[in-house]
């Protein structure tokens, strides 16, 4: 218990600022990219839901490697990110459903903030005038929207009610359903990483994706994975 609120205490005034930004910033971003591929030629065919998915998947993906880095690596006095982004991390493997009391700019202001990344690659592609230029625009359209959407599954993952609406997407699988969640939450939390859809979990777990990074990482920098919360 005097974890759990030492942790949530480090929910600070900067880091709600901090989150703020990140939201103007990244909805600006993602905004200017949209408006700028409506104004593009030749905005339909086949490959704008081949786009749209690959995106989806890049987020599914971010979700997975930035979730198993801050769980795995550093701890709350690691310079900028340990109070930035570990500490939360750490937050939920404590208190699970904390996230289900967070306000909308406490639950997605990372997520937000993060999405502005695709965003001005997109918008920065999008200077290039070709097909393949717009088709990676899109992509990273759909990767911002589904990265800043991320935390937002994710509470709804572990919500009790969540909308029906969201309930419906969670049992057809289109977003991350709880007892797929669920086993995440399972001490030492090395399974399932991946929180947008999750689809990415199985086959990064078939290729052992995650362990073999850790072996590597151990080996080269002798650190290791997953120190204890309270670090
Ligand atoms: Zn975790
Ligand atoms: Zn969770």
């Amino acid at each position: 218990m005097e974890q759990q609120v030492g942790l949530a205490r480090g929910y600070t005034r900067s880091h709600r600022l901090y989150e703020l930004g990140g939201i103007i910033l990244g909805v600006s971003a993602g905004g200017a990219l949209a408006l700028r591929l409506s104004s593009t030629e030749n905005l339909s065919g086949w490959w704008v839901p081949l786009a749209l998915f690959l995106g989806l998947l890049g987020a599914d993906l971010t979700s997975g490697l930035v979730h198993w880095a801050c769980d795995t690596w550093g701890s709350l006095r690691t310079p900028v990110l340990g109070k930035l982004a570990i500490r939360t991390f750490r937050e939920h493997h404590v208190d699970p459903m904390a996230i289900t009391r967070h306000d909308f700019v406490e639950t997605n202001g990372h997520n937000i903030a993060l999405s502005v990344l695709p965003s001005l690659v997109g918008l920065c592609r999008l200077e290039h005038r070709t097909l393949a230029s717009t088709v990676v625009a899109m992509s990273l359209l759909s990767m911002a929207l589904f990265v800043g959407l991320t935390s937002q599954i994710h509470k709804w993952a572990h919500q009790t009610e969540p909308p029906m609406v969201v309930r419906w997407l969670q049992d057809a699988r289109l977003i991350l359903a709880p007892r797929h969640h669920d086993e995440h939450h399972v001490a030492p939390y090395d399974r399932n990483y991946c929180i947008t859809t999750g689809w990415l979990n199985g086959p990064l777990r078939a290729v052992r994706f995650f362990e073999t990074a850790e072996r590597l990482i151990s080996r080269f920098t002798r650190a290791k994975p997953r120190c204890p919360a309270s670090d």
